[in-house]
């Protein structure tokens, strides 16, 4: 840090992003992104004519983005928020609700909350999750706080049920809840719908992980139009072209082609199942998973060794030190080819060991 920056930010613990290696080749379990490509229809969009008109400006409205995600969804354009990954809608959303009363999360969970809490001074409240890793939602029912939950939920996997969502919605007529579905595509059930019905409700979304979009840095939320007044006013007093032209242009093309995506979720489904069965055949816990990833420790063998010995042979998934969470690893779910090396593997080192 230089010896200009305002002390208040000495003490800020950084998120820090999942390794992208340029050493070598590795099968890449470690950051959740779809092993599938974007579908054709994205790959042409994004044609020379596009990138020669980059010496403009991007649509401050990304007003087409905007629109597909409503058609798709059946709500209206003004419901919908996008954004430049959907990190920066929780950026916006911990900035102007978490100063209030402070914000509400688990304990474990999306390690950005935390970050953003300390970025802006918010008094942060983590609960911690149960022995087996779910959420006990009484200690999520009329918080008085900014309300955040990953449903499914980061690392664990593990979905909260939409009566469930409801009652902390409903409990928390004050302040607003938030629901991180950045998984959802993958078997969860989404609350988007409570919208309409609830104006406290943001429901987050991503193209990162089921729209195969995680380098185009695009995510999407659902709410309330008064809320979303709020987020745009955030945007446009910080980067009112938040989205670039190119990113605009895949993201209505995939939206557009909306089947391709869920069909390749379906597909990461079946394998989440083979690689789970698999696993626990030798000797691994894996949490029961509605996201594109697994969370599993094994009987024996510390995470840290399993992720330093697979790391070894070619594949990365990630690690997290927390001392709660320190012997397992998250597995993000690739294609079924690199799911079978990645369980061989797996069992010649638990042979090995
Ligand atoms: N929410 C959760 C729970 C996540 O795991 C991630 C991915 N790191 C995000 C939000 C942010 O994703 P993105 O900014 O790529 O949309």
């Amino acid at each position: 840090m230089s010896k200009y920056i305002d002390g208040a930010y000495s003490t800020l613990k950084e998120y820090v992003p999942g390794e992208q290696p340029k050493d070598k080749k590795y099968i890449k379990l470690n950051t959740n992104e779809s092993p599938y490509p974007p579908s054709p229809a994205v790959i042409s969009a994004v044609d020379s004519a596009e990138v020669s008109d980059l010496r403009l400006y991007s649509d401050p409205e990304s007003s087409k983005v905007k629109k597909a995600i409503a058609e798709v969804y059946g709500v209206e354009d003004k419901n919908v928020f996008v954004s430049n990954g959907s990190d920066e809608i929780l950026n916006f959303a911990f900035m102007v609700y978490g100063k209030i009363n402070g914000a509400v999360f688990p304990e474990i969970t999306y390690g950005f909350y935390k970050v953003f809490c300390d970025l802006y001074g918010i008094e942060k409240t983590m609960i911690p999750l149960e022995e087996d890793f779910t959420i006990d939602k009484n200690k999520f029912i009329n918080t008085g706080k900014f309300t955040v939950i990953a449903n499914p939920n980061a690392p664990t996997g593990i979905e909260l049920g939409l009566d469930v969502i409801e009652e902390i919605i409903k409990s928390n007529k004050d302040n607003v809840v938030l629901i991180d579905e950045a998984y959802v595509d993958f078997g969860g059930t989404s609350c988007y719908e409570l919208t309409k019905k609830y104006d406290n409700l943001i429901v987050c979304r991503t193209f990162s992980k089921s729209y195969s979009l995680a380098g185009a840095r695009l995510g999407y939320c659902f709410a309330n139009e008064e809320l979303i007044k709020d987020l745009e006013k955030i945007k446009y007093s910080t980067n009112p072209y938040n989205i670039n032209r190119l990113t605009q242009i895949a993201g209505t093309a995939a939206m557009n082609e909306n089947s391709y995506y869920m069909a390749n979720c379906k597909k990461i489904c079946d394998t989440r199942k083979f690689v789970t069965k698999a696993l626990r055949e030798i000797g691994f816990e894996v949490l029961d998973s509605k996201a594109n990833f697994i969370f599993a420790k094994h009987e024996s063998i510390s995470g840290m060794d399993i992720y330093t010995l697979l790391r070894e042979n070619g594949i990365l998934v990630r690690h997290f030190t927390d001392e709660k969470i320190k012997d397992y690893n998250r597995i993000t779910i690739g294609s079924e080819e690199e799911m079978k090396t990645f369980v061989d593997t797996m069992k010649k080192i638990v042979k090995g060991a």
